[in-house]
């Protein structure tokens, strides 16, 4: 089977545009990036982790910059959107994909556990969108991107906050992409499966204690349970985020696409 890492979709209306990346220090906002400078995109990454936000920026070349951001307070979003206007100019695409998981049993989940999750994956899509799309309204162009999650569509067990969280972020995908169609703003959300990262690796290793199984037990499972036999990358996803933020998808809007490798199909 091919497994190649390399995105192959070009889109060359996105040449010149300025995107903003939330979460693009690692992970699959970080393939996003690389995507979308390879589609000739300015890139501003946005990242809590603002160190490595600048590493990431270092190594995607010229045409990247990074900020510190925390998706979670709105004054952090306006500043810190306000400095990529200012920094490469007017931004055109929001790819809101910073989020956390923590798993745990659903009646052991904690009050903190849960507002963590959805203080970060729901509040931080909230404020991060209404930023960008009260920009776009007055402009009547843009186009915003979520990163969902297969657990947006399919409650995952032992993640039943963060699936909580996930699934509100496609409810409002949906309502705002309706509220937003007649300025001409897109807004679409991506719903990876299982993907090689800092995460998944975190997950594995929760899940391997909870069920008392090895690490390598449930990434053979997740394999397993894979219709197109492999593990899912960054890549991937990075793949079809590009293309949701092209023209070539000028007519979607409020869809969750689903990149999981066969293993949902709803
Ligand atoms: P990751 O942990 O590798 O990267 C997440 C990034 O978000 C990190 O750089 C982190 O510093 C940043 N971040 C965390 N909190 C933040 C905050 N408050 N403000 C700004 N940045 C913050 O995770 P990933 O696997 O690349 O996940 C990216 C997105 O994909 C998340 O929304 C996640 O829920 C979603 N997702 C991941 C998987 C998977 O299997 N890895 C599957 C489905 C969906």
């Amino acid at each position: 089977m091919h497994t190649s890492n390399l995105t192959s979709g070009h889109y060359p209306d996105l040449q010149g545009k300025v995107a903003i990346v939330t979460g693009g220090a690692t992970g699959i906002g970080y393939a996003i990036a690389r995507n979308l400078i390879r589609q000739g995109m300015r890139v501003a990454i946005g990242d809590i982790n603002e160190e490595a936000a600048w590493a990431a920026a270092t190594e995607l070349g010229a045409n990247t910059v990074a900020f510190h951001l925390d998706v979670r307070l709105r004054e952090s979003v306006e500043e810190g959107f306000g400095w990529v206007d200012k920094t490469l100019g007017d931004y055109d695409l929001l790819i809101a994909n910073a989020g956390v998981s923590t798993m745990q049993k659903a009646l052991a989940i904690t009050d903190d556990e849960w507002d963590f999750n959805f203080d970060v994956n729901t509040r931080g899509i909230f404020l991060t969108n209404q930023i960008a799309a009260r920009k776009f309204v007055a402009r009547k162009s843009g186009t915003i991107v979520n990163t969902a999650s297969l657990a947006a569509k399919v409650g995952a067990p032992l993640l039943a906050h963060y699936s909580a969280s996930k699934f509100a972020v496609l409810g409002w995908t949906q309502a705002l992409a309706r509220e937003l169609a007649a300025d001409g703003i897109r807004v679409n959300a991506v719903c990876p499966g299982f993907v090689k990262t800092g995460m998944q690796s975190r997950e594995v290793q929760w899940e391997a204690q909870l069920r008392g199984m090895t690490p390598e037990q449930v990434i053979d499972d997740y394999i397993r349970q894979t219709p197109l036999g492999r593990l899912e990358t960054p890549e991937d996803v990075a793949e079809v985020v590009a293309f949701l933020s092209s023209d070539a998808a000028r007519f979607m809007t409020g869809q969750g696409v689903n990149v999981t490798g066969g293993v949902y199909t709803g």
